[in-house]
């Protein structure tokens, strides 16, 4: 989600990479002696926030370790194949990248992943209704006055954001005059984008998220055979023996230099710590010595959207187009096309429920899961549910690391909560989503990465 304060933040991560790239020049021209050639770096975490920081430091030639809690890299980028026989992949994590992501765009085409259109139109299933794609709209009434508000927000200045961030997003629409269905219309389109309901999003950040956002916001492209190709890319350029999965940090001490310990016994020692993991994880670690109180009580008030993704693996694409997805006024909440641009008979509709619908989708099993869509799709689309093949489902909200999709700022919290996180602590510095204007993207969690290996390197 795109967030205020991103000029000033982009500007300083293309003057760090600027810095980044005169120092690589001289150290060229002073031969290949490179500038922090003695430095040991770790990095805590293979999403990727670390995996970007420990490429930017590798092709440095800087020293550097990655310590991965999973079997896997990736983190929350989760490209899970379905359908082997196929070859169908779909994301269980992360799904777009956005026309803005400047930085997930560029790493794509350094390294040759292609980046297909995943844009779609949206049908609308509303009081027992099924309406196709450009057959439905917001009322004229309302369209005019969504539209003053985006526009308004450029003009506003610094005090006027932060008293709209003092209230929530669905009161902000009802202040402005949005009732009846384009209320409803709203809830479901924007909780989607937030993982729960408007009623617990600032207003401040659903507005410069919609203001500053691509038209589609943001749901534009995805990575052709799955987001995890950038994962596979970063660990080829770090060194595979330098990324170590299954290793689960649990103390850190920063007593002179760094010195991180495994649970499995294992101990590590640098000179500089990226801490790339999100806030769960954080307290999960014993800090010797502990954490500042301002980042253990953000720590504390920091909510993760509780997100969860039923893919539904189906015999035949009955939907017909393949830009498909479908937003409800029931239980399912929103499906999409997940295997659009990859070609076969077969086909999967991701189920996305958001806060309490999520939470409730995930505690079933996968029959009753069955049922429910039969019951939301089978009236307009005869036979659907008997097409159903196989289902994978993953619930964020109980994910043993995150305990959550991502961070979701509430009220008050985008000018208080996130500074007090991103401070660096003695030898360690932060990076993840969680700490990025395009907060809840792969591009916020790559741009702090970066953010932070530069910090490391210009000093
Ligand atoms: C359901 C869902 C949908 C999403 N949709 C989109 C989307 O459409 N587009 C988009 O751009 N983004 C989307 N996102 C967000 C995106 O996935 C994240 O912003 C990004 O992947 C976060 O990267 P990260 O490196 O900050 O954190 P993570 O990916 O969580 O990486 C942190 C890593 O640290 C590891 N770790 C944690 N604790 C420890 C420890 N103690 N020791 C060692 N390792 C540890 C974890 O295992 C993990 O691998 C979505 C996320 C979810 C869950």
């Amino acid at each position: 989600m795109d967030q205020p304060q991103q000029t000033s933040r982009r500007e300083f991560l293309r003057q760090s990479a600027l810095l980044a790239g005169a120092s690589l020049i001289s150290a060229r021209s002073f031969g290949n002696i490179h500038i922090g050639k003695q430095t040991r770096v770790i990095v805590i975490g293979a999403g990727f926030a670390g995996l970007a920081a420990a490429y930017a430091l590798k092709r440095k030639n800087i020293d550097v370790t990655v310590l991965e809690s999973r079997n896997r890299i990736g983190g929350r980028v989760f490209s899970h194949t379905i359908a082997p026989k196929e070859n169908l992949v779909v994301e269980l994590g992360a799904e777009w990248v956005g026309n803005s992501h400047e930085r997930v765009r560029a790493l794509c085409d350094q390294f040759g992943i292609p980046l297909l259109n995943n844009q779609f139109d949206t049908h609308l299933i509303y009081q027992n209704q099924y309406t196709k794609a450009n057959a439905w709209d917001f009322s004229d009434n309302w369209k005019p006055k969504m539209k003053a508000l985006l526009d308004g927000y450029k003009t506003l200045g610094e005090n006027q954001k932060l008293e709209l961030d003092s209230i929530d997003w669905w009161r902000y629409l009802v202040n402005n005059g949005c009732e009846g269905k384009d209320l409803i219309f709203r809830e479901l389109l924007d909780s989607t984008d937030f993982g729960e309901s408007i009623r617990h999003v600032s207003a401040l950040i659903a507005l410069s998220t919609f203001a500053e956002s691509s038209e589609k916001n943001e749901m534009d492209l995805k990575m052709q055979g799955g987001n995890a190709q950038l994962a596979k890319k970063f660990a080829e350029g770090i060194g595979d023996a330098n990324i170590l999965t299954g290793h689960i940090v649990k103390r850190i001490e920063q007593t002179g230099s760094v010195k991180v310990t495994c649970e499995n016994g294992k101990t590590f020692e640098a000179d500089k710590l990226i801490c790339a993991i999100p806030t769960f994880a954080m307290k999960n670690i014993q800090w010797e010595p502990g954490l500042p109180t301002e980042k253990i009580q953000a720590i504390n008030e920091l909510q993760y959207a509780r997100i969860n993704k039923n893919a539904i693996l189906f015999k035949k694409r009955f939907w017909k187009d393949e830009s498909f997805d479908l937003i409800t006024d029931q239980t399912p909440h929103y499906f999409y096309h997940a295997t659009k641009n990859q070609p076969s008979q077969k086909g999967v509709l991701i189920s996305y429920t958001i806060g309490e619908k999520a939470e409730l989708v995930a505690a079933q099993n996968d029959e009753w899961r069955k049922q429910m869509l039969g019951q939301t799709l089978s009236p307009y689309f005869p036979g659907s549910k008997k097409l159903i093949e196989s289902q994978a489902n993953y619930y964020w909200g109980t994910d043993k690391i995150s305990q959550g999709a991502y961070a979701m700022y509430g009220l008050n919290q985008w000018h208080t909560t996130r500074p007090a996180l991103q401070k660096p602590f003695l030898h360690t510095s932060f990076a993840g989503e969680h700490l990025a204007d395009w907060q809840g993207f792969m591009e916020g969690a790559v741009v702090t990465g970066e953010m932070a290996a530069a910090e490391i390197m210009a000093v």
